[in-house]
C-alpha cells in the first residue's frame, strides 16, 4: 500500500529537502578563482571579493585594503646576488603595480605594515647606519680614545647583518600576496589562505 493510499501516512512538504551544509561555501563571482595554492583576480574585480581576510580567512575586523602590488619577472631577483641596490633600482624600471582592494584583518594589517616599514628601512639605514655609526665612533673616541682596529670593522658587519634582517622582514611582511605570475587581464596571487581558497571557484580550464 503505498503513502498515496494510506491516511495515516505523515504529511510530506512540497519543498525539496534542505542541501547538505558543505565545507566551505562558494563565492559566486565571475573575476575571483583558485588556481591550485594560488587565487586568480581578474584586473579592476571589486565586487564579489569575500569580506575576509585573505591571509587567515577571519571575518573579524577586516579591513578593505586597496593593495599596490609590484610585479616583474623573477629573472631579475639574480641582481640580488649581484648587487642589493642594482636590484632596487632595476625594480623600480621593470616593476608593474597592480591595485587589487583585498580584506585583510587587524593582526595581518599591523605585520603588513610593519613589513612596508622594513622595506623603507632597506634604502633608508645605510643612511642612519653611516650617520648613526660616525656619531658613535666620535663619541667613543672622545670618551675612551680611537677605535680599536677590532671594533671597527664588527660595528660594520653589525650593520650588514641589521641591513639583511630588514630585507628579510621586508620580503616575509612587507609583501602581502605576491604577484607570481600575469596574464592577459588576471593575476596570480600566493600566500592566500587555503580556507580562503577553498571557498573560491576553480578556474576554468580556458582561463588558465
Ligand atoms: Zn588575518
Amino acid at each position: 500500500m503505498s503513502d498515496f493510499d494510506n491516511p495515516y501516512a505523515a504529511p510530506q512538504s512540497d519543498s525539496a529537502p534542505p542541501a547538505p551544509p558543505s565545507a566551505a561555501p562558494h563565492v559566486e563571482s565571475a573575476g575571483l578563482w583558485r588556481d591550485s595554492k594560488l587565487m586568480v583576480v581578474r584586473i579592476g574585480q571589486v565586487s564579489g571579493i569575500p569580506q575576509r581576510c585573505v591571509k587567515c580567512n577571519t571575518p573579524d575586523d577586516c579591513e578593505r585594503m586597496s593593495l599596490r602590488l609590484p610585479y616583474h619577472h623573477p629573472i631579475y631577483f639574480l641582481f640580488l646576488l649581484l648587487t642589493p641596490f642594482g636590484y632596487f633600482q632595476a625594480r623600480r624600471a621593470v616593476c608593474v603595480y597592480y591595485n587589487i582592494p583585498l580584506w585583510v584583518c587587524k593582526q595581518h594589517r599591523f605585520w603588513y605594515s610593519f613589513g612596508t616599514f622594513c622595506g623603507g628601512m632597506i634604502l633608508a639605514w645605510p643612511f642612519i647606519f653611516l650617520f648613526g655609526g660616525g656619531l658613535f665612533i666620535g663619541i667613543y673616541d672622545r670618551l675612551s680614545g680611537p677605535l680599536s682596529h677590532s671594533a671597527a670593522p664588527a660595528t660594520l658587519v653589525i650593520g650588514a647583518v641589521i641591513w639583511a634582517a630588514w630585507c628579510i622582514l621586508y620580503f616575509l611582511l612587507g609583501r602581502l600576496t605576491p604577484v607570481k605570475k600575469c596574464h592577459r587581464n588576471r593575476v596570480w596571487l600566493s600566500r592566500i589562505s587555503s580556507d580562503y581558497l577553498a571557498a573560491l571557484p576553480p578556474l576554468p580550464k580556458d582561463l588558465i
